[in-house]
């Protein structure tokens, strides 16, 4: 699909990867193809499989084909959201299956397995996925699919991607990721041995916090056609209006995370000799235990940034609704700095119990560094902070 594309660099695929200008009209952006249906000249012959906007349709087809560029995959397939995308995997199990998965997951991706897909059967182990030899303990006989998210959320931890993909391949399993922190343009988990790569392209991929979406891209094409019959069967798809904007944002990815990347540089290491940061988690820090892996499978260390501050419960929220620059909000990714609590926000669906044990303390703050100049977004911090 992406073969032509393949010796380019990662800014030449992203501009043009899946958007040739349009050759009816030279458009040279991809139109937004508003339709449902498709005309056609004879009964069962659609115009390039074009039968059916659930099926195909041609804004969507553009963004699958950059994505499955910039990732270097065979078939990328999008999804109304990131958590579809994760429904599609799941469906690819059944009854009786059993999971590994990293223990720092998004909240709604653990919320996704104990509560929607543990009532179909299937069965789910989590462990600490800095230590690749976890995964290989938590196998058994069941075992079908190994689950790693890097850097983790909300803690940023750094999974080792080759090695967990070794222990999955001795074993037969599927492997997944999900790489919505990283983009590909920072780590390609495909090319570290991966089978199925998943964004939640609400956050960078899109970039200016206007879409829900979500995308798997995947190295075999028979694992694809499984994904695609799934992506028509279950119906979970994004509309084309979405799949344009996704399309726009994925033109400046590149420009987009370098500038996030050094801004959440800047800012940790302000972070660091802070006096009321107890502990700054930020795999750029050498001090960080993720570190060494994180520079070998990684181009750059990422926009996102999470520390520990002195304080109770109260006042770290406190912080976050004091900040100006950095907006009170979940999500991440956008071209706007975000700042939240995970324990009362996004991680409040992790029993209480499981947060205390992987170390999402109550004094936790995750900001998401947009690429605003880096000094208003220490000044805001330093006004927001405690005295
Ligand atoms: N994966 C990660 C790492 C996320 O942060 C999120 C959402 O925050 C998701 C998946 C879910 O994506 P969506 O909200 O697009 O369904």
């Amino acid at each position: 699909m992406n073969s032509q594309h393949d010796s380019q660099g990662f800014g030449t695929r992203a501009v043009h990867a899946g958007s040739p200008p349009d050759p009816t009209t030279g458009a040279v952006m991809t139109p937004v193809y508003l339709t449902s249906t498709y005309a056609q000249e004879y009964p069962a012959q659609p115009k390039d499989g074009y039968d059916y906007s659930r099926a195909k349709n041609p804004t969507r087809t553009s963004l699958e084909v950059a994505l499955a560029a910039l990732e270097g995959g065979t078939t990328a397939l999008s999804f109304g959201s990131g958590l579809a995308a994760l429904t599609a995997v799941l469906h690819l199990l059944k009854s009786g299956d059993h999971v590994v998965a990293g223990n720092d997951l998004y909240g709604g991706t653990r919320r996704l397995f104990e509560r929607v897909f543990k009532q179909f059967g299937l069965t789910f182990s989590y462990v600490d996925p800095t230590q690749p030899q976890n995964f290989a303990a938590a196998i058994t006989p069941a075992t079908k699919l190994l689950w790693v998210e890097t850097p983790t959320n909300p803690l940023l931890a750094i999974a080792d991607l080759a090695a967990i993909a070794a222990i999955g391949k001795k074993h037969g399993l599927l492997l997944g990721c999900d790489n919505t922190f990283a983009t590909p343009y920072l780590q390609n988990p495909l090319a570290l041995g991966f089978d199925i790569v998943l964004h939640s392209t609400t956050k960078y991929i899109g970039g200016h916090s206007d879409l829900i979406g979500g995308a798997l891209i995947v190295k075999d094409a028979e694992l694809g056609e499984r994904i695609r019959f799934l992506q028509l069967a279950v119906g979970a798809v994004p509309g084309p209006l979405d799949c344009f904007l996704q399309l726009r944002g994925l033109k400046t990815l590149h420009l987009r995370m370098a500038r996030h990347c050094e801004n959440a540089h800047t800012v940790a290491d302000w972070l660091k000799q802070h006096k009321r940061v107890k502990r700054v988690l930020y795999p750029g820090h050498a001090s960080h235990p993720g570190h060494e892996v994180a520079k070998r499978q990684m181009r750059d260390f990422g926009g996102m940034v999470s520390f520990v501050l002195d304080c109770d419960v109260k006042t770290a929220m406190d912080v976050c609704a004091r900040t100006k620059v950095f907006t009170l909000a979940e999500s991440l990714g956008g071209v706007e700095s975000l700042i939240e609590h995970p324990p009362s926000m996004t991680h409040a669906s992790v029993p209480e119990a499981d947060r205390r044990k992987i170390g999402i303390d109550d004094g936790l703050i995750r900001l998401s560094c947009g690429v605003e100049d880096a000094r208003d977004l220490i000044a805001d911090l330093e006004s927001a902070f405690p005295k």
